[in-house]
């Protein structure tokens, strides 16, 4: 039976079920750490001992592969934010990093399936500890941290992306990402690119056709479609916006435009600029639909990385919006725009049935 007092010369009892808590700590490094056994009744459910030798294994790892470790100081120049000289090692040490969602007990289930993830997955778990993570619960793992440090060079590239997520794209029932992207001499607005995407969307029924009238949708039938337009040049998304805001559209549905940046110039290895870049990318692969420009690997990595097919715009000739304007991707690979077709190598090239030329580029070749 339980006393409701604390007794330390219970050491089954303290460790839980005889293992589930590390031995390592001090009693006084966490007052709830050992102290909780004694006010409960003994649990019927044991760990079994694979289970506390998986657990003594993952501390040994947290500690060989935690912060202030050699092997995480190499894994944060492994992400290429530091200048690396290319031969440390990283000593087979992978990560998974916790980042707080919605209300406790919410954060807490996923805070154990992230650890649940990590100890069957042998990696490290990491926790965002922005939220105040460290004010509720003690260190977990002894002689190491559990903790991300807060220099961390990922947290500010996340945050661009969650603050969008969460203003603009979470309450939508359907998202759609257009990615514009204009290779013309005349970069800027151009007056075709407007029309082609506005004739490719309405075509493949990704954003509906205006209307005239005002149709009588219930509210609750009124769906939310957002568009996240992506580009250098903010006037594709003003007015597509101005559109959908003038007229009725003949579904009823509500269409919301919104896009993060408009930076004009490509200013690659400026820092906000790249940050703003790969928020950007990131969010397009959280749409439902992709709507991307020809030739441009900026659309290859968001609808890859989001694992969809999009529809790619076709490049325009002679400034014209070219008919079709878009064409259903068939896979979500990248195109490869200049695979070896030259010279001695062409000999050895074999197009096989799991190799096409892409729909965006020819010669360029992409995995089906
Ligand atoms: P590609 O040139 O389209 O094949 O793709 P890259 O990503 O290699 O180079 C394009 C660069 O231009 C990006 O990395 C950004 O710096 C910038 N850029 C192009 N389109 C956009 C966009 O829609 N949003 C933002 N933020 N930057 C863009």
């Amino acid at each position: 039976t339980t006393t409701g007092s604390y007794d330390s010369k219970k050491p089954r009892e303290k460790l839980l079920g005889g293992g589930l808590l590390a031995t390592e700590f001090d009693d006084e490094s966490c007052l709830s750490r050992y102290h909780q056994a004694s006010l409960r009744k003994p649990s019927p459910h044991k760990p079994s001992a694979y289970l506390v030798s998986k657990l003594r294994s993952y501390e040994k790892l947290h500690k060989r592969c935690g912060p202030g470790s050699d092997a995480y100081k190499s894994a944060t120049v492994k992400l290429g934010l530091k200048p690396g000289n290319g031969s440390e090692s990283v000593g087979e040490c992978r990560y998974i990093v916790w980042v707080p969602y919605s209300g406790l007990a919410n954060r807490i289930i996923s805070l154990v399936s992230v650890f649940l993830y990590a100890l069957l997955t042998e990696r490290v778990i990491l926790v965002d500890q922005r939220s105040g993570i460290s004010d509720l619960f003690c260190e977990p793992f002894p002689a190491t941290s559990w903790l991300l440090p807060r220099n961390f060079p990922l947290l500010g590239v996340w945050g661009l992306v969650t603050r969008s997520y969460n203003a603009y794209l979470s309450r939508a029932d359907e998202r759609l990402g257009i990615q514009v992207r204009v290779f013309d001499r005349h970069a800027g607005y151009l007056q075709h690119v407007m029309d082609q995407i506005v004739a490719c969307t309405q075509r493949e029924n990704l954003l509906p056709e205006l209307s005239t009238q005002v149709t009588n949708t219930s509210r609750s039938k009124r769906l939310l479609k957002v568009v996240l337009v992506t580009s250098l040049h903010p006037e594709y998304s003003v007015k597509l916006k101005r559109m959908f805001w003038e007229q009725p559209t003949s579904t009823g549905e509500s269409i919301e435009v919104y896009q993060p940046s408009e930076e004009r110039v490509q200013q690659t290895d400026k820092k906000l600029h790249d940050q703003k870049a790969l928020a950007e990318v990131y969010l397009l692969s959280l749409t439902d639909n992709i709507v991307t420009s020809a030739r441009s690997t900026f659309g290859y990595f968001a609808y890859s990385l989001g694992g969809l097919r999009p529809w790619i715009l076709y490049k325009p000739v002679n400034r014209t919006a070219p008919d079709p304007p878009c064409v259903k991707a068939v896979s979500m690979e990248p195109c490869f725009h200049r695979p070896p077709l030259y010279g001695c190598q062409a000999k050895t090239i074999e197009i096989t049935p799991f190799v096409m030329t892409c729909e965006d580029s020819n010669p360029g070749l992409k995995l089906v």
